[in-house]
């Protein structure tokens, strides 16, 4: 079905689609990526019925229906400064040419500035958007227009609530979403690598904590490396990464640090890189928390309940916590949820 045909895809929007739609990935990126820094070739497009596969010259595209307007607030305040902030991370230059194309570059990594701070929170704002957006039941995943088989089926696509959606196309980061990268060998040429998942995702407050990833060649070749993204949904809970205290991940949403480099990550084995695609397991009903408790998601770590202001209950427990930098990543969650005030937060 062509876009033209669907309502955008914001939540309550009566608008059609426009002809290009939302690309998810932004085009402009996919375009840098693929002229400066991933080797020319073609691309598996699908497996035809009759078991031949069908080939293309343009990477994988994902869109979604999108009226002009949601568009616009998409631009503004997701894409135009969170694919910048993208493009200095990974390297690429763009020059504008005389004839009006564009010519891009990839850098040496060591010598891509570092992302300032505010540059760093564009790009994890950028990071949540893309990654949500791809589980949107409305998003079509495609290659010159032969459409993927490998795009995720139902059961593979998160189910996030439309409130999540409402917030993003209203160009706001919804509340409850955290953000980590990590840089893995290039998986692309051997035999997959399986992990198991190690910090489960629960239910709070009716909400079932969603993940998702996502992986970018961030150089190709010999000593080509993964950029691998990953965003987790789940309000009403701090969310701790097990890599993110060994260094092996980088926290980009919330609270990005200054000076992200991706010259500065350590590129992770095949076995730590699948490690840490497969860091979350979402368990939709084995553990609910009802609203107002709060739950701490983290290898080694039990539950660390963070009071209940509701009912006038405060205490703060971390049980089996044997790391600085684990306490403090729980108290920047805790104070930015609102479970601490500066008081309880000063008391150490
Ligand atoms: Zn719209």
């Amino acid at each position: 079905m062509a876009l033209t045909e669907e309502r955008c895809a914001a939540p309550g929007c009566e608008n059609l689609s426009t002809r290009r739609g939302e690309h998810v990935i932004p085009n402009a990126l996919v375009r840098a990526l693929t002229k400066a820094v991933w080797a020319s070739g073609t691309y598996i497009a699908a497996s035809t019925s009759g078991g031949a596969e069908a080939e293309t010259d343009q990477p994988l595209y994902i869109k979604l229906p999108c009226c002009a307007h949601h568009n616009s607030v998409l631009s503004k305040h997701f894409e135009e400064r969170g694919q910048k902030a993208a493009k200095q991370f990974l390297g690429i230059t763009s020059t504008h040419q005389p004839n009006g194309t564009t010519a891009y570059a990839a850098v040496p990594l060591a010598s891509a500035p570092p992302l300032t701070s505010e540059d760093a929170c564009e790009f994890g704002r950028w990071i949540v958007k893309t990654l949500l957006l791809m589980h949107h039941p409305q998003a079509v995943w495609e290659m010159s227009g032969f459409e993927r088989l490998t795009e995720p089926v139902d059961s593979q696509r998160a189910h996030l609530p439309e409130a999540v959606y409402a917030d993003l196309f209203a160009g706001n980061v919804p509340r409850g979403c955290h953000a980590w990268i990590a840089a893995t060998a290039d998986q692309s040429l051997t035999e997959p690598v399986v992990a198991a998942p190690r910090v489960p995702l629960v239910t709070v407050g009716g909400n079932a904590g969603v993940p998702s990833t996502l992986g970018l060649a961030a150089r190709h070749a010999v000593d080509g490396f993964t950029l691998v993204l990953q965003v987790v949904w789940q309000p009403d809970a701090l969310v701790i990464h097990p890599d993110e205290e060994t260094g092996d991940a980088v926290r980009v949403w919330p609270r990005p640090r200054a000076g992200l480099k991706l010259a500065d990550l350590r590129v992770l084995s095949l076995e730590d890189g699948a490690k840490f695609w497969a860091t979350f397991a979402q368990v939709r009903d084995l553990t609910r928390f009802p609203v107002g408790r709060t739950a701490v998601v983290a290898k080694g770590l039990w539950w660390v309940s963070c009071g209940d202001q509701a009912n006038g209950h405060r205490f703060y427990a971390l049980p089996r916590v044997d790391s600085r930098t684990r306490v403090d990543a729980v108290r920047v969650f805790a104070e930015m949820a609102g479970l601490l005030d500066p008081d309880t937060n000063s008391r150490q």
